[in-house]
This record gives structure tokens, C-alpha cells and sequence, in this order.
């Protein structure tokens, strides 16, 4: 189907006067009548144009404010599928990919906490009582760290806090600073009752694998329990396997 010449009025008319323009001794009025055709079609020619540019004008800035949003909303969504709605601390996948990214150019300490009993603070004093306990412990890490390494909520009240490129003995203080910064003062949140939790601590050079790395360090914290709690493990350089054990014993006794 032939398209509508969206200017066939306009056409024509132009056509017209240039009919007028080739007669010859065409009267005074054919050229008025002409001249007055294309005047009123030009006036609204233009009319018409200023409306379209003032109309893609907006469209431009409806446009630019939208693609702003969606950056925005972009934004958002990448930050929300890394973090935890609770704290504000990374995701546990988040946290596997960070750690995973820095054991690819450099060393890794790893702190692993979990607070303890705390079921019983849920039981005693509620569910969301229990919440606000995990974010006031958050809020204390982070005062304690001061911008140093990033935290992860990798269970319900379980945490992890990777510091790349720093050594086990400066980890281990970070860590015992973290623990007091805990357990010193009562939370604003729970005032009748002191909040503490456990800790392990590995090291790890580059190149490793994170699950051993967050395994060592989930061992000492299991240590750090069942030795009373309240206090910060230092995990095995190497897992401990059957293997490696029989290696280290072979080892002693020759
Ligand atoms: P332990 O000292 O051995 O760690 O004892 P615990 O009671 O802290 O240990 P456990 O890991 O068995 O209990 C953790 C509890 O945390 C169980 C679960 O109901 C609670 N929990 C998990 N996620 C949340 C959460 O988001 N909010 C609250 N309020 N409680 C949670
Ligand atoms: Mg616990
Ligand atoms: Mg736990």
C-alpha cells in the first residue's frame, strides 16, 4: 500500500504557484491568490515544527531522567542482590565471590564470628529483639574496623569479615578488638543482658581456595565454643586431613 504524502495540501499548493509562475500574463489575482495559498501553508509549516521540536525537546528530557531512574533502580538491585536487607552486610554469595577475587592477586585473613546462645536471646526476649541485636553488633564491627576489610552476614547470626592482604597476627588483634567492642559494653537494644560471641581466624596465601579457607576458620570458631566461648581461635595453616595428620606424625617421629 502506497504511503499518505503527509504534505500533499502543501504540495499542491506549490505546485499552483509555480503553475502561475510559468503562464504567461497570468492575472494579478492568480498571483495573489497563489502567493496567499503558500504564506498560509508556510505559517503553519512553521507552527507545526516549532511544536515538534518543543515536543522532542521534552521527550529528550523525559528520556534523560528516565535512563538516570533506571540507572538508579540498576544500581539498587545489583546492591540489594549483594546485601543483606537486615545490616547492610554483604550477602553470603557476595562474600564467596569477594574472597574468591582476593585470593586471585594476594593473601587473605579470614574472621569468622558467631554470637553466642543466641537462641536464648531470641527465646528470652523475641524475634525482633533478636534482629536488633544482629544490627547493633554489625554497627559495632563496623566502628571497630573502620573502614578496613568487609563484613558478611554469611547465616542468621553468623558473620565473616575478610581482610585481604593483612597478616594472621594483625587479623588476631583486629579480631580481639571486634570481641571486646562486643562484649564490654551492653547493647542499647538489650540493656538487661551482655551480648557476646566466638571467633576463628585462618590465613590463607593466594591462590587458594576459599572454602578451605573458610573452613580453618569455621573449625576454630567451633573451638573457640567448646572452649567456653567469648574468645578468638587461631585456625591450622593446613586443613587437617587424615592424610596430613599421618604426614605430621611420620614427621615427629623420624
Ligand atoms: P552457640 O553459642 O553455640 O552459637 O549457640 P546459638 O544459640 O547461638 O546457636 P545456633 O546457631 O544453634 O542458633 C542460632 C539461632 O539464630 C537460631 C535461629 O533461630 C536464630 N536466627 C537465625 N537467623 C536469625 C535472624 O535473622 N533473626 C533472629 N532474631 N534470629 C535468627
Ligand atoms: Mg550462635
Ligand atoms: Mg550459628
Amino acid at each position: 500500500m502506497a504511503e499518505a504524502d503527509l504534505f500533499a495540501v502543501e504540495t499542491a499548493a506549490l505546485a499552483q504557484a509555480f503553475q502561475v509562475l510559468s503562464a504567461d500574463g497570468a492575472p494579478a489575482d492568480s498571483y495573489y491568490s497563489a502567493l496567499d495559498e503558500l504564506a498560509r501553508h508556510y505559517q503553519r509549516l512553521m507552527r507545526e515544527t516549532r511544536r515538534l521540536i518543543a515536543r522532542s525537546d521534552r521527550t529528550e528530557l523525559e528520556l534523560n531522567a528516565l535512563n538516570v531512574r533506571l540507572q538508579q533502580l540498576s544500581a539498587e538491585l545489583d546492591y540489594k542482590a549483594r546485601h543483606d536487607n537486615l545490616t547492610g552486610a554483604l550477602n553470603r554469595g557476595a562474600v564467596f565471590e569477594r574472597a574468591s577475587h582476593f585470593l586471585q592477586k594476594g593473601t587473605l585473613s579470614l574472621i569468622v564470628l558467631d554470637i553466642d546462645f543466641f537462641k536464648r536471646i531470641n527465646d528470652e526476649f523475641g524475634h525482633p529483639a533478636g534482629d536488633g541485636v544482629i544490627r547493633e553488633l554489625v554497627a559495632r564491627l563496623n566502628a571497630t574496623l573502620k573502614g578496613v576489610g568487609e563484613i558478611g552476614r554469611v547465616g542468621g547470626e553468623e558473620f565473616t569479615v575478610l581482610l585481604p592482604n593483612m597478616d594472621l597476627a594483625d587479623a588476631l588483634q583486629l579480631a580481639e578488638a571486634m570481641r571486646c567492642a562486643i562484649a564490654d559494653e551492653l547493647f542499647s537494644c538489650l540493656p538487661s543482658r551482655p551480648v557476646t560471641a566466638s571467633f576463628g581466624v585462618s590465613w590463607s596465601d593466594p591462590g587458594s581456595d576459599f572454602e578451605d579457607a573458610y573452613g580453618r576458620a569455621d573449625a576454630a570458631l567451633y573451638k573457640a565454643k567448646h572452649q567456653g566461648r567469648n574468645r578468638v581461635e587461631e585456625a591450622d595453616l593446613i586443613t587437617q586431613t587424615e592424610d596430613s595428620c599421618i604426614n605430621a606424625a611420620s614427621v615427629t617421629t623420624e
